[in-house]
């Protein structure tokens, strides 16, 4: 259930009615917005109807409202307003689309600081890079492991970019949150519960990347995990589902932006490269995908993609890059958003 507080309700009559909650040992997640306190009851109580009766009728309440489905923390009924994820100044779900852009893994330095610099001459906030690759052969190129998370790192300190790394295990959950700005879940991880719960116990920001096939519901399901254990910095990508189309790697499922910004708070970014596969692709659903509301891009980029380790296929070049920044632009500029673009005043 999630109890609801009056606008001009105290502080006191709030803790009032956290001290009632967790002594019936049921947990508080308390969201805190410029209008309202709302207050995400977690636990199951055989008496619910009682509780609810309760805690209805105690001062500072304005109402409670029992939830049906499973959406507690990621729904709007607990936040209604916007999350916005603060990664050390760059804000990802507010007004300005954020770009993250890298090569698909870190191979050597020349190859990450020379990505770093281009990508944010062009315009990006974070550096993306994996250095532990989940990969579909066992014999393709696994990455660099500490060796890529050194070199992001010295990237990060050239150019002051955040980092965005994969993290494929929980046993390597230390190691990569001493590097990574954002630590993000790859798709085939999405449903692995109990590194999820590992998650939920650190203070970074996660990218849950949307499982290959799962539905909406799984997806936020799956944020619902890593929040219930506390850590609600959950920034989710689309990037797209499988189909019967042979054309493509994956079906780009745009209508998960609206979608998800209908039924949760948390920032929706989209993942242009994975969901099609093709670099040709790339940038036309770059743009479809601003145009969907998406707070952010995450896009594959590589100084040679025809000599990439990995998914050179569905890498832009620099140039390519440079001119889906400028076109992405305009397109923000359509919906009230901004994209930063140095030399574009925002
Ligand atoms: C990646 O971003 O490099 C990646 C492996 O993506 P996904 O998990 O979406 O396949
Ligand atoms: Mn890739």
């Amino acid at each position: 259930m999630i109890v609801v507080m009056k606008t001009d309700s105290s502080q006191n009559q709030l803790d009032h009615i956290i001290n009632k909650l967790e002594s019936a040992n049921l947990g508080v997640h308390l969201s805190k917005g410029v209008q309202r306190t709302i207050i995400g009851v977690i636990g199951e109580r055989k008496d619910k109807e009682t509780m609810k009766m309760k805690i209805e009728a105690m001062n500072g309440v304005e109402k409670v409202v029992s939830i049906l489905d499973s959406y507690k923390l990621v729904g709007k009924e607990f936040k209604p307003e916007k999350s916005v994820i603060d990664i050390g100044g760059v804000k990802i779900g507010g007004e300005e689309v954020v770009v993250m852009a890298g090569p698909c893994s870190v191979e050597n330095e020349k190859q990450i600081v020379k990505t770093a610099d281009a990508v944010k001459k062009a315009g990006a906030k974070i550096l993306r890079g994996g250095a532990y690759k989940p990969r579909t052969s066992p014999y393709s190129f696994q990455g660099l492991g500490e060796e890529g998370l050194k070199l992001m790192a010295l990237a990060k300190q050239k150019t002051g970019l955040k980092i965005v790394t994969e993290l494929i295990d929980k046993e390597y959950l230390e190691i990569v949150c001493n590097y990574a700005d954002i630590i993000q879940i790859g798709s085939r991880n999405m449903h692995n519960y109990s590194l999820l719960k590992a998650l939920g116990n650190i203070d970074k920001p996660v990218l849950l990347k949307r499982g290959f096939a799962s539905t909406i519901k799984e997806w936020l399901l799956a944020a619902e995990y890593v929040m219930k254990e506390g850590n609600h910095q959950v920034i989710l990508c689309e990037r797209g589902i499988r189909t019967f189309g042979e054309k493509t790697r994956n079906t780009l499922d745009l209508s998960s932006v609206p979608l998800i910004q209908e039924l949760s708070h948390l920032p929706i970014v989209v993942d242009p490269s994975h969901g099609t596969g093709n670099w040709r692709l790339v940038s036309p659903m770059a743009r479809a995908a601003v145009a969907s509301g998406a707070d952010g891009l995450m896009v594959e980029v590589h100084p040679q993609p025809e000599d990439a380790l990995s998914d050179g296929q569905q890498s832009l070049t620099f140039d390519n890059f440079n001119k889906m920044m400028s076109e992405i632009v305009k397109i923000a500029e359509v919906l009230g958003k901004k994209v930063y673009s140095p030399g574009v005043a925002v």
